[in-house]
């Protein structure tokens, strides 16, 4: 990963509160827990920090709704002492919250609110931005264009590693001026080259704070786990409805899907990196229940990697050459099906062997536990095709 190998100092400790993730933090973040005598055990249940946690549940409540302003509004004035000392504690304990609920959909959705919170601030605060850009990238260079206009170049091995995340034409490399390495990230569209910048740095920042709450999870057991139980099922909680205030297809059709493709969109939808098996299997099995394409193609807005140019052609390509969905043995062998024994009545059953089978039963109005119907569900996939 092209970041720098020494990244710049940072004094300023107005601007190390506002973006608490920076490398140039942690020693921050030491000396003020140190020097204020907390332990991380004050700040799970100390009352004097009880308006910590309050910032810091507002702070999760902000990254999981991933409202336009991405929580800006509630940005402390960091100018005084104990607004550093909050916005810093308020976004370690949010932080340990995310990695002691071991689920990756909340920390996918948590990790897209800060990097986006961080995109936000740094085009609201142009005075940081060469700092912040010089931390994230492993160079940066500001020339003046033909027609006086001044112009952000980023190296090309940046760009390339970090471009193919976002979606949207600007972004490919093809479209881009490049000359002797260096990729131009001019203004266009609405966007300035700095607001440019910024977006290519979120991708940054996404993949450091992922990859930081990835090696805390492994590090954390689960006796620590437990301390934040409380606060974990509260952000667990209301995650779940905001999942299903977002499902882009309405609730009485949803409850006939078999959890294999309910789980796929709702992963893609929280900006899970869903396996190829997986999306084929959503597209294939979309167009097999008469989903449009139109509507399918919207399922992937939200993946990591989205780009809708490729997402149209590949979807169209499955609906033009009428793909059969996956079966239950491919999906399972692929890591697809989300079940286990005891989690779905129907799934349990040994003739449960396709999802098509699974929604068709549903949709007959025909199971219920213990009848006759089940027994006729055996003979309802011998027209399923090949599980492949
Ligand atoms: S058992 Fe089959 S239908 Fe049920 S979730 Fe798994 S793959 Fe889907």
């Amino acid at each position: 990963m092209p970041i720098p190998l020494v990244v710049p100092e940072i004094e300023d400790e107005g601007l190390l509160a506002r973006y608490p993730f920076l490398p140039q933090s942690e020693s921050f973040l030491k000396e003020l827990l140190e020097e204020n005598n907390i332990t991380i055990e004050d700040l799970i249940d100390a009352p004097w920090l009880e308006d910590i946690r309050i910032k810091a549940r507002v702070r999760l409540i902000d990254s999981i709704v991933q409202k336009d302003s991405m929580g800006v509004s509630h940005t402390l004035d960091v100018s005084t002492d104990v607004g550093r000392m909050m916005e810093f504690l308020s976004f370690l304990h949010s932080m340990l919250v995310v990695c002691a609920s071991f689920d990756e959909r909340l920390l996918a959705r948590w990790v897209e609110g800060e990097a986006s919170r961080a995109d936000h601030l740094m085009s609201l605060e142009m005075s940081n931005f060469s700092l912040i850009s010089s931390t994230y990238l492993s160079s940066i260079d500001l020339r003046e264009n033909e027609a006086g206009e001044l112009e952000y170049w980023v190296p090309l091995s940046d760009f390339i590693e970090l471009s193919p995340k976002i979606s949207g034409k600007y972004w490919r490399l093809v479209n881009r001026p490049v000359s002797n390495g260096w990729v131009c990230l001019n203004s266009g569209f609405g966007e300035s080259s700095s607001g440019r910048t910024s977006r290519l740095i979120k991708e940054r920042i996404r993949q450091q704070l992922y990859d930081d709450c990835v090696e805390r999870m492994a590090r954390m057991d689960d006796e620590f786990a437990s301390k934040f139980t409380d606060s974990v099922e509260k952000i667990m909680s209301l995650m779940s409805e905001q999942v299903e205030a977002e499902m882009p297809i309405n609730a009485a059709l949803r409850e006939d899907w078999p959890p294999c493709y309910e789980s796929t969109i709702s992963e893609l939808n929280q900006g899970i990196n869903v396996n190829h098996v997986g999306r084929v299997f959503l597209a294939a099995f979309s167009r097999a229940i008469g989903i449009s394409q139109e509507q399918t193609c919207s399922f992937f807005s939200n993946a990591p990697d989205y780009a809708p140019d490729t997402t149209n052609y590949q979807v169209n390509q499955i609906y033009e050459r009428e793909y059969t969905p996956h079966g239950c043995s491919s999906l399972k062998t692929n890591a697809r099906c989300p079940v286990q024994l005891g989690d779905d009545y129907l799934c349990d059953q040994e003739w449960m062997d396709h999802p098509l089978k699974y929604i068709r039963i549903k949709q007959k109005g025909r199971f219920s536990i213990g009848s006759q119907d089940i027994e006729k569900g055996s003979s309802e996939g011998h027209n399923m095709g090949d599980d492949s």
